[in-house]
């Protein structure tokens, strides 16, 4: 079988680090060896806030923290859920596939609730797994590189395929979620670092910005520096920040600083960050939006062209 990518992202803020090592380096790893798909999850924006928001804005922004990383737009088709109707249209039956209580069990849909700031949990909360096996099969995708928090949804994905082919015949592949060198960061706070949590480290952020950041983390009062996930979580946080950007490993690093104490591991931090930083920063510096507009009409006609194919295909299946 030939392998497909497909990922994406929403554009609810700048991309930080935990997209980066959760997901973002995979990907610019499997450009060009596989047919790749990058998704500007727009519709998605509206699961867990009322309104789309500056979407237009958030979106540019995306697209150029996409090519920022190295997301080359010849080898990856960059496109938009709200422009391509007919992956949307996949939703309807998709979701005759999957029960309510189904829906209800996923435990990230659980935890995104849980941080919400929306008085009511919209039916989207629910179905938007649903949505992301219409991303993932409308180009019959079967490597989804993601972080941890995506794995249930991978699974609705697999089941969605999986029963579609049983009551219609064999039309999709069950893809597989592929994970980063870091599944889940964390943010500055100790939570899932996350765009719309305020504890993230955003790959656009300036070098002071970065350092004001860090700055503020927490830490403890034990002045020897070890790397201690259970116990010393904040620290141990840090050291797994600096270990990513260095390529190092954390514990080699929490040897290193020993007595130098916490003043000494924001210091090796905020400098390790910057320095991974700062060849995105200058890529990024050098793309406008017109770039991002050219991009995106040319991946939304090639996404297009692809979900036409595979929803005649499903009208097929079904009889209709
Ligand atoms: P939001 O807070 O708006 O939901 P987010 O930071 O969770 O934003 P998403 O757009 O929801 O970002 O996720 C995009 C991709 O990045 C997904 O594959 C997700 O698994 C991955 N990802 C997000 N945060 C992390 C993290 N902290 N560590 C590893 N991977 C992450
Ligand atoms: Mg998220």
């Amino acid at each position: 079988m030939n392998d497909v990518v497909l990922t994406g992202d929403r554009p609810t803020g700048p991309l930080h680090l935990g997209h980066y090592f959760g997901s973002l380096a995979n990907r610019v790893e499997l450009q060009g060896r596989y047919p790749m798909y990058v998704l500007v999850a727009d519709y998605q924006v509206i699961t867990d806030r009322d309104t789309p928001g500056e979407i237009r804005r958030n979106t540019t922004e995306l697209v150029l923290d996409y090519l920022a990383v190295g997301i080359d737009p010849a080898r990856a088709v960059i496109f938009q859920h709200s422009a391509i109707p007919e992956l949307n249209q996949l939703l309807l039956p998709f979701l005759s596939l999957v029960s309510v209580a189904e829906l209800q069990r996923n435990p990230t849909v659980k935890d995104e609730i849980a941080h919400s700031s929306q008085r009511a949990v919209s039916g989207l909360m629910f179905t938007y797994p649903v949505h992301q096996a219409a991303d993932i099969l409308f180009c019959k995708g079967t490597l989804v590189p993601v972080g941890k928090d995506q794995l249930p949804h991978v699974e609705v994905t697999r089941l969605v395929a999986r029963r579609f082919n049983e009551r219609y015949g064999p039309v999709f592949p069950l893809p597989q979620a592929l994970m980063g060198e870091q599944p889940l960061l964390k943010g500055l706070d100790g939570g899932k670092m996350s765009k719309s949590r305020g504890n993230a480290i955003a790959l656009s952020a300036t070098e002071d910005e970065t350092a004001a950041l860090i700055r503020k983390a927490r830490t403890d009062s034990d002045r020897h520096i070890t790397f201690d996930e259970e116990r010393r979580p904040e620290v141990a946080n840090l050291l797994t920040l600096a270990g990513l950007c260095l390529g190092r490993s954390p514990r080699e690093l929490a040897e290193e600083i020993g007595d130098r104490g916490a003043a000494e591991l924001k210091r090796v931090t905020t400098e390790a960050v910057n320095e991974f930083l700062r060849p995105i920063r200058k890529r990024r510096a050098e793309l406008d939006e017109g770039d991002v507009r050219r991009i995106l009409a040319e991946g939304n006609e090639r996404a297009r062209e692809r979900a036409v194919r595979t929803l005649e295909e499903v009208r097929q299946a079904m009889g209709f």
